[in-house]
């Protein structure tokens, strides 16, 4: 039976970033995956093949809505659905490929099967042929990730009752589709086929979209969104779906209990996703879960078992991919011996919708509740020369600040290019700077990032030179 070091489960962000970092500081790993190619939901049904839709679509979208006001004139423009799904894949293959080439190269063994342990120390590797083999390791790091959630009720049948998983799989464009959940998935989802012509209908259950982030940035994108056509229906609880051969039905009711019905081409589920344990032989260890199913980890990451790890989705907190790699690298160094720390606070978040949502440290709901005093300062796109320029001039920037010292709370935005602004407020939070300190830094002009430069002036209580 093979000895090694470390022994990863699952290839996501978690496992992938786990394995390479053994590997670079000298132990002997390896990779278990059941799945047929390497990178996990993130890579193969998650992050990046919907990236690749959003940034397809967003340029159907401009050519169609906005190259004529740029003076371009390109005549008929159409989607052509089949190149837009083909070029996707391209791009998960391109990245899974890029994965066994750094596999290869850290000289990472790689097994591919379904992974169960007979007992703390032992591991058993079924593949898909069924052939078995066991191995042994020292230390295990389970990052098994997660699956869609549904809700009582509703079955999802893979067919008209769909979730993300299927819907980056479709052979051809649908006419409608309602979704029920306006979270991350729902909206990012939203934009894609509502951008190619797809009636597209959101049914959420709070009453503002993406609930988990401060809330006027949910309320903002419900503007941007209605006004480019997709159908907001909030305040929804969504209790049974059914599959009607060529379409499917859903029924929902309002807070004041007002039952309603509608049909689509499909109807897709997003509405959270849960830790993936099954298989995994957990009952032959101590390694223990708590009643949500994610895995049970102290501080270290450690389970309830000592020499079992375990990271990413499938243990407590946001079910991001960089959340996911974090984790992976801190477990990995500090069985290693080193000092890494994670801020778990200063993790941004991203929404890829157009604009672009991010978010980092506390929002005003949370400083509310916490009794927090904070000063806002808030500052437009439709402000700025670039946006302008750009014609990118839908929402704001606010950062939230400690009245009395300055300190940096928290950074919103939502707007163009959201997602590449937000390192630099992650940059400030982390080390503790204040808004004037942020402000009194040279940002480039005309440049997005100015909006920034406002609300951190804004914020310190100065007034703003531009608005
Ligand atoms: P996963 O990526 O789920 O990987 C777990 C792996 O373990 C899988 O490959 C699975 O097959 C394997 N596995 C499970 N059990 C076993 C077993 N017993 N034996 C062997 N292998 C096993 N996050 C972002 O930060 N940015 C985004 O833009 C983003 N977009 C997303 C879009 C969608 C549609 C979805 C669904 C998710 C998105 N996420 C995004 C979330 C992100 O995908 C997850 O947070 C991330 O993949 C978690 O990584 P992980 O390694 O913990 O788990
Ligand atoms: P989510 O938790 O973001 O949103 C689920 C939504 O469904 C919630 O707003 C909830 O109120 C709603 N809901 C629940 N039950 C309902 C019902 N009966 N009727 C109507 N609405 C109902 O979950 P998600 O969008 O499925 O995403 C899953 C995970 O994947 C998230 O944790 C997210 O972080 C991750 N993800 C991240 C990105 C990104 O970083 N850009 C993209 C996609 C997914």
């Amino acid at each position: 039976m093979e000895h090694f070091d470390i022994g990863i489960i699952g290839s996501g962000p978690a496992g992938y970033v786990a394995a390479i970092r053994s590997a670079q500081l000298g132990y002997k790993t390896v990779l278990i995956e059941k799945y047929s190619s390497l990178g996990g939901t993130c890579t193969n049904v998650g992050c990046i093949p919907t990236k690749a839709l959003l940034d397809s679509t967003h340029h159907y979208f401009d050519a169609v809505h906005k190259f004529e006001m740029h003076g371009i004139d390109t005549g008929t423009i159409q989607m052509n659905f089949d190149q837009l799904y083909k070029r996707k894949s391209e791009v998960v293959l391109k990245n899974t490929q890029g994965l066994d080439f750094l596999m290869k190269k850290n000289n990472i063994t790689v097994i591919k099967g379904t992974a169960s342990f007979i007992d703390n120390s032992t591991l058993k590797i079924v593949s898909d042929i069924n052939t078995a083999s066991t191995i042994k390791a020292d230390k295990y790091i389970i990052a098994t990730g997660s699956k869609p959630a549904t809700i009582k009720g509703i079955a999802i049948d893979k067919e008209r009752i769909i979730t993300s998983t299927e819907a980056l799989e479709l052979k051809e464009q649908p006419q409608s589709i309602i979704i029920i959940g306006g979270g991350v998935i729902g909206v990012e989802m939203a934009s894609i086929f509502n951008r190619i012509g797809t009636q597209v209908t959101i049914l959420e259950y709070a009453d503002h979209l993406i609930a988990n982030m401060d809330n006027e940035l949910g309320k903002t994108l419900q503007k941007i969104l209605s006004k480019e056509g997709i159908k907001i229906n909030l305040n929804q609880s969504v209790y049974k779906a059914e599959n009607l051969g060529n379409t499917a039905k859903v029924w929902f009711k309002n807070k004041d209990g007002l039952e309603q019905e509608a049909e689509a081409d499909y109807v897709l589920v997003a509405v959270g996703r849960k830790p993936y344990t099954d298989q995994l032989g957990l009952e032959n260890t101590s390694v223990q879960l708590n009643p949500n199913g994610t895995i049970i980890t102290d501080a270290e990451l450690q389970t309830t078992a000592t020499n079992i790890y375990a990271v990413g989705d499938v243990t407590s907190g946001a079910m991001l991919a960089h959340k996911a790699e974090e984790e992976a690298v801190f477990v990995v160094e500090r069985i290693n011996g080193q000092k890494p720390h994670i801020n778990y606070n200063r993790i941004p978040s991203v929404v890829y919708t157009s604009p672009e949502v991010a978010s980092v440290g506390f929002s005003e709901e949370d400083l509310k509740k916490n009794g927090r005093e904070y000063k806002v300062g808030k500052f437009p796109f439709s402000a700025n020369a670039r946006a302008r320029a750009g014609m990118e001039t839908y929402g704001f920037a606010k950062v939230l600040a400690d009245p009395k010292y300055g300190e940096i709370l928290g950074v919103h935005i939502i707007g163009a290019r959201a997602a590449d602004l937000i390192p630099q407020a992650v940059v400030a939070l982390e080390y503790e700077v204040t808004a004037e300190d942020m402000f009194r830094l040279s940002y480039a002009h005309p440049t997005y990032s100015e909006v920034l430069k406002e609300a951190y002036t804004i914020a310190s209580g100065q007034s703003s030179i531009n608005i």
